[in-house]
C-alpha cells in the first residue's frame, strides 16, 4: 500500500510499504479514509528530532473498520471511526483516572502512545492506505454511518479535542478573559473551544493573516499580530490589568520577533522561551496557563543542536510573583472527544472551518512543504488516500 515515509530533513515520499495486519486480539484495521497532517509531524519533517527515515507519519486518523481481532467486543466491519493520536490501553492507572496521554502500558519507558510519531512506541502512521488500532475498543471512536461531517470529525483525532485541552489546562470558565499565542491549527481550535465556553474576550496572537482572520471570523476573537510591535503591550493596551487565562499553542520552535532573518520563519529566529514568557506576562496575577504547545526534555546523548532544546530561558521568578498555574502536556483526546463528536453530531459546534485543504496522498509533500512554511491561506491539510 501507499504511505507517506519521512525520508529526511524536510522530505517525505509517498511510497510502497508493508500493509498492516492483525497482531493482537484487541486489534482492528481500518481503511484509511482521512488523515491528516499535523504540527507535531513538522518537529519530525523539519528534522529536530531523533526520528529516523522510514517512519510512516500520521496521528490524526479516521476511516473504515475492514478486519476486527478475535477480542473485540464492540466494533464490526463497516463501522466508521476515528482514532484519538494518542494510543492507550485503558487499564493502567492513568488511563483509569482519564490520562490516556500518560498510558503506562503501550510505550514501555515513555509516558505515552502515538500512532507515527518518534519516541511513541511501534505504532505506524496512517498517512497510508490502511492502519492498525491496537485496544480498538478503547482507541476508535465510533461515528454515524455515512460520510456526514467528514472534515469536523477528522479533527477529534486531535485538534479539536487539543484545543479544547488547553482552555482546560487553563481552567477557562465563562466569562474569562483569554489570550491564546498561536493560531495554527491547535490556537485556532483553542480559540473556538474558548468561543463555546463562553469567554468574555479572546485574543489571538500570530504572525500570519490568514490565519489571525480566521480567529476573527470564527472565533470573534481580537487578531493581535506580534510582528507589529511587543503582543503582550498590545494586549494590555486594550486589557490593561492582564487577562485572567492564557494558553500556548505555539511550543519550542517559537519565533522570537525580536530575531531577525531572511525567511520568516528560519531557525535563526526562534527561541523556545518567547512564547511562555509572553503568556506570563500577559495574565495577570492568580490567573492560569495551559500550555498544549510541545516541548522537549533535555536529552545529554542527542546532536549538540538538539540537546538543549528542553533547557528554556523562562522566567520562574515572574510566575512565581504573580502567583499563577500552569497545566502542560500531551491531550488526553479520549476524556473529550465523545462530548465533543455529539456537539458536532448536534450541530453546536463545527470546526470544520480550519480545514484549508482535502488532497490525495499523493500530494503529501508538497502540502507538507507548504504547511511547513506556515503560507498563507494554508490552515490544516487533510489526506485522503
Ligand atoms: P503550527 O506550528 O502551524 O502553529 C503554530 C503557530 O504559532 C504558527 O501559526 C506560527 O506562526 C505561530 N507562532 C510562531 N511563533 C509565535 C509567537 N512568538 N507568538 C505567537 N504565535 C507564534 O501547528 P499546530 O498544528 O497549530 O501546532 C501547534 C503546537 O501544538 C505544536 O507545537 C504542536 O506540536 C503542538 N501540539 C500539541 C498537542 C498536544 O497533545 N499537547 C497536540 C497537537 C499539537
Ligand atoms: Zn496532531
Amino acid at each position: 500500500m501507499n504511505a507517506v515515509v519521512y525520508k529526511g530533513p524536510k522530505e517525505v515520499a509517498v511510497e510502497e510499504v508493508d500493509e498492516p495486519e492483525i497482531e493482537h486480539p484487541n486489534d482492528v484495521l481500518i481503511d484509511i479514509t482521512t488523515s491528516c497532517i499535523c504540527g507535531s509531524d513538522l518537529h519530525m519533517y523539519e528534522g529536530r528530532t531523533a526520528a529516523e527515515p522510514g517512519i510512516v507519519f500520521g496521528h490524526e486518523n479516521m476511516g473504515i473498520v475492514t478486519e476486527v481481532g478475535d477480542a473485540v467486543s464492540s466494533l464490526e466491519a463497516g463501522d466508521r471511526v476515528v482514532a484519538p493520536f494518542n494510543v492507550a490501553c485503558g487499564f493502567c492507572e492513568n488511563c483509569e483516572s482519564g490520562y490516556t496521554g500518560f498510558c503506562t502500558n503501550v510505550n514501555p519507558g515513555f509516558a505515552g502512545g502515538a500512532y507515527g510519531y518518534v519516541a511513541m512506541g511501534p505504532y505506524k502512521g496512517g498517512q497510508a492506505e490502511k492502519l492498525r488500532i491496537p485496544y480498538a475498543d478503547f482507541n476508535a471512536l465510533k461515528l454515524p454511518e455515512g460520510d456526514g461531517h467528514e472534515d469536523a470529525f477528522s479533527l477529534l483525532a486531535d485538534i479539536f479535542p487539543t484545543g479544547w485541552h488547553g482552555t482546560e489546562l487553563a481552567n477557562l470558565e465563562p466569562g474569562d478573559s483569554v489570550a491564546i499565542y498561536g493560531a495554527g491549527p491547535v490556537g485556532l481550535m483553542a480559540a473556538y473551544s474558548a468561543k463555546i465556553k463562553g469567554a468574555a474576550e479572546i485574543y489571538s496572537i500570530d504572525r500570519v493573516p490568514s490565519r489571525l482572520e480566521l480567529a476573527e471570523e470564527h472565533c470573534d476573537a481580537t487578531p493581535i499580530n506580534f510582528e507589529e510591535g511587543d503582543p503582550v503591550e498590545q494586549i494590555k493596551e486594550q486589557h490593561g490589568s492582564g487577562v485572567d487565562k492564557g494558553v500556548d499553542a505555539v511550543g519550542y520552535q517559537a519565533i522570537d520577533p525580536d530575531k531577525e532573518a531572511d525567511d520568516a520563519y528560519d531557525p535563526a529566529r526562534e527561541n523556545p522561551a518567547v512564547v511562555i514568557n509572553n503568556l506570563i506576562r500577559t495574565v495577570k496575577p492568580t490567573g492560569e496557563l495551559g500550555i498544549p504547545g510541545l516541548y522537549v526534555p533535555e536529552d545529554p546523548g542527542a546532536p549538540d543542536d538538539m540537546a538543549a532544546q528542553g533547557r528554556l530561558g523562562i522566567d520562574f521568578g515572574l510566575l512565581f510573583e504573580k502567583g499563577q498555574a500552569l497545566g502542560t502536556g500531551q491531550c488526553n483526546v479520549k476524556s473529550y472527544n465523545r462530548e465533543l463528536r455529539d456537539l458536532i453530531i448536534e450541530g453546536r459546534a463545527d470546526p470544520s472551518w480550519v480545514v484549508s485543504h482535502r488532497v490525495d496522498l499523493e500530494k503529501a509533500p508538497e502540502m507538507y512543504e507548504a504547511f511547513d512554511n506556515r503560507e498563507e491561506g494554508v490552515t490544516k491539510v487533510l489526506l485522503e488516500p
